[in-house]
């Protein structure tokens, strides 16, 4: 059929297409064993307080230090490993690790207690019993409930019913909260989301890009953005902001009432003895 069509010809023999399909079936298919050969690291990125700085949290973001390719950023793999299923013992090795790393600095700053914070894909609500890891992996770690929060986006919590309204009911009943992450990117309903166990929205980081431009506030975003703030304490939701890359923006936030900030402005996500750094020294961090 090539001599019939010229471009899908083309396009199937495209050197570039071609290798960039073998380097995903590449990762797709190793994903697996490279979860058991230990090539992943969790990064640890500051959640900070608008009004005193003070760092709350952690988000714990996995990246892929691969023998051939080097270090990936999980935009390359987690998709895949959604595809493929291995996001379930992948994010069970997260939820590991970012526990044990929380209980070290829990233990190190008994304090300062920091909250750290973990993405979960629809999958492992769905695939696995998320509920019975959290549990063994919390009773393991000595983790209390509080210190860990789950990160689930919009598009997995909309329109739950049955075991995924379930697993939330139950995590939360566990004392762990639960956090939607790039909140205002998928089909927005607050009053639905209000009647679940969830008690964070994160603002997805486009809300904020809206108005980053000094000279050219645009006033109809920080408006969304307040009333979108004030809705949500009033059904007792706490808001964090992701994407602060500037003072300003920082500034802008907090007058809108906005309670926790992430992002450049502070720090870009770091390995853990960072971390511990800025809990021992703020100013320097
Ligand atoms: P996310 O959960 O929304 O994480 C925030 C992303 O924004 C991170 O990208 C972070 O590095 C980036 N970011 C932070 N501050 C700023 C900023 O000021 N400006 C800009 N432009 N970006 C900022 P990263 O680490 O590449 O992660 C991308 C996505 O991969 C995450 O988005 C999350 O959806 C997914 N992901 C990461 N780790 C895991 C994991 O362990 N499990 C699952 N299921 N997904 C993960
Ligand atoms: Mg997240
Ligand atoms: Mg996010
Ligand atoms: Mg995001």
């Amino acid at each position: 059929w090539a001599k019939e069509d010229g471009k899908a010809r083309w396009t199937l023999f495209d050197p570039e297409r071609n290798a960039h399909r073998m380097t995903r079936q590449a990762l797709s298919s190793t994903l697996r064993p490279a979860v058991e050969r230990d090539e992943f690291v969790l990064d640890y990125q500051p959640l900070v307080g608008l009004g005193d700085g003070v760092v709350r949290g952690v988000e714990a973001l996995v990246r892929w230090d691969h023998p051939q390719f080097g270090r990936l950023s999980p935009n390359r793999f987690i998709p895949l490993a959604e595809e493929n299923g291995a996001i379930v013992p992948l994010g069970r090795w997260v939820l590991r690790t970012a526990c044990r790393q929380a209980r070290v600095w829990q233990l190190a700053n008994p304090t300062h207690p920091l909250v750290v914070s973990v993405n979960v894909a629809v999958r492992q609500v769905w695939d696995s019993d998320l509920v019975a890891d959290v549990g063994t992996i919390l009773a393991e770690t000595g983790l209390p409930p509080h210190l860990l929060q789950l990160e689930l986006t919009e598009s997995a919590v909309m329109g739950s019913t049955g075991r995924p309204l379930q697993a939330l009911q139950r995590l939360s009943d566990m004392g762990v909260p639960i956090a939607i992450d790039d909140f205002g990117t998928g089909y927005s309903n607050l009053a639905y989301l209000s009647r679940l166990p969830v008690s964070t929205l994160k603002l997805d980081g486009s809300f904020v890009q809206g108005f980053r431009a000094e000279e050219h506030p645009n006033p109809a975003d920080e408006t969304i953005v307040e009333a979108l703030v004030q809705l949500a304490h009033r059904l007792g939701l706490t808001v964090t902001a992701e994407c602060v890359e500037s003072a300003e923006q920082a500034e802008r936030l907090r007058r809108i009432g906005c309670d926790t900030g992430q992002g450049w402005f502070y720090s870009r996500p770091v390995p853990p003895d960072r971390i511990q750094t800025m809990i021992t020294c703020p100013a320097s961090g």
